[in-house]
């Protein structure tokens, strides 16, 4: 490796992002990533993340494969051009698309990001049979044209079940595919901490997420540390641990729109790429990040079949849930009551 791409790894792992010394990848391979709901707010700014080197690194070619519905097709052709006239040197192509049969033809990664939106008067059952249908109808995609190794991440709500109902729908893949993010809720937890510690956020490790992307969700400070301390010390405040930062974080998403008229998007992009990044290249040794998987019935007691967030390593190319974490009955009550959420959530969306 020449002493400038040296160089410019330190700086990226200043800014808290992890790159293997030597990468054995020939990077000039392109991953080909597919990204659905591609011209909306949150696919738009993670295209241009992707094209930048955010999700697979500063040298890993990509051909994009951008899915958009019929009725968005002009926005789609925007988007393309803009994409080209970044002249991003990683983009190796782009295939554009409002067939997802085309879009998932051969693609290793698929982040899912196009979903029904909650419209008005639409009831939860409403919105999880809406996306269920679109997800089964995408999962059964993937099952038949996308690569076995493919890697997918489910943004668009609600998350978790909609990846349970794609990996239902993609038998010959396996279930390790199929992940839902819930590193946006992390990195939201982490700023909030950097805020109320007058820490940088990257002295802040192992804060994780157990639950679903909603407000069941537990995210955790358990095992995390700012600096060498425990984050409970740093803090010291157990009444804002337990009270005003849970609901701060889980209702972030809320707080935006209520400031913005509208929901937030870049922060969601940037999670997209964090969760893509630390899949594909490795987390650092040592630290967590939180991931939605598909449960098998063997991990901290959570019952088989749905899409939980637990926290994570990845090695390889692979994911493994953190083993032996001790769980206090204050844990434990957090963790059930999401995944008794999701529970609900599987039944009402296979029910459809
Ligand atoms: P956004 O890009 O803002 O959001 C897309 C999805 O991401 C929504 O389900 C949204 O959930 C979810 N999401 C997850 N985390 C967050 C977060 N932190 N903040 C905001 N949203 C989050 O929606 P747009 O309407 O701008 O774009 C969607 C695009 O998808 C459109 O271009 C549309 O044409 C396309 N689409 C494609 C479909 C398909 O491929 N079959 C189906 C439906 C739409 P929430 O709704 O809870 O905010």
């Amino acid at each position: 490796m020449q002493a400038e791409d040296m160089k410019y790894i330190q700086k990226l792992k200043l800014l808290g992002r992890h790159f293997p010394q030597e990468s054995k990848k020939d990077e000039s391979i392109p991953i080909r990533v597919a990204v659905t709901g591609a011209a909306g707010q949150i696919g738009f700014f993670l295209c241009f993340m992707i094209a930048q080197g955010r999700m697979f690194g500063p040298y890993q070619k990509v051909i994009l494969h951008l899915l958009e519905l019929p009725a968005a097709e002009g926005p789609l052709k925007g988007l393309v051009m803009e994409l080209k006239d970044g002249a991003f040197p990683l983009v190796a192509d782009i295939v554009p698309s409002t067939d997802v049969n085309v879009a998932f033809n051969g693609i290793d990664a698929a982040v899912l990001v196009g979903a029904r939106p909650r419209g008005p008067g639409m009831e939860r059952k409403d919105l999880l049979t809406a996306n269920a249908a679109i997800f089964k109808a995408q999962g059964e995609a993937l099952d038949k044209y996308a690569k076995k190794s493919v890697k997918v991440l489910v943004v668009g709500n609600p998350a978790n079940t909609n990846a349970l109902i794609a990996s239902h729908y993609a038998p010959s893949l396996p279930k390790k595919n199929f992940t839902a993010l819930t590193r946006l809720d992390q990195n939201r937890a982490v700023s909030q901490l950097a805020d109320k510690t007058s820490s940088r956020v990257e002295d802040i490790k192992n804060v994780v997420i157990w639950g679903n992307h909603s407000l069941t969700q537990y995210p955790s400070v358990q095992y995390g540390k700012i600096g060498d301390q425990s984050i409970i010390k740093a803090v010291a405040d157990d009444k804002y641990l337990k009270g005003e930062f849970i609901p701060k974080v889980a209702k972030r998403g809320g707080e935006i729109i209520s400031v913005m008229k509208k929901s937030s998007a870049a922060s969601a992009a940037n999670a997209a790429c964090d969760h893509m990044h630390d899949w594909f290249i490795g987390t650092k040794q040592g630290e967590y990040c939180s991931m939605g998987i598909i449960t098998d019935g063997s991990q901290y007691g959570i019952a088989a079949g749905i899409c939980y967030s637990f926290p994570t390593e990845c090695r390889n190319g692979d994911w493994t849930v953190v083993k032996g974490l001790e769980l206090n009955a204050y844990d434990k009550e957090l963790i059930t009551k999401s995944e008794k959420e999701l529970l609900d959530e599987r039944k009402m969306a296979l029910d459809m």
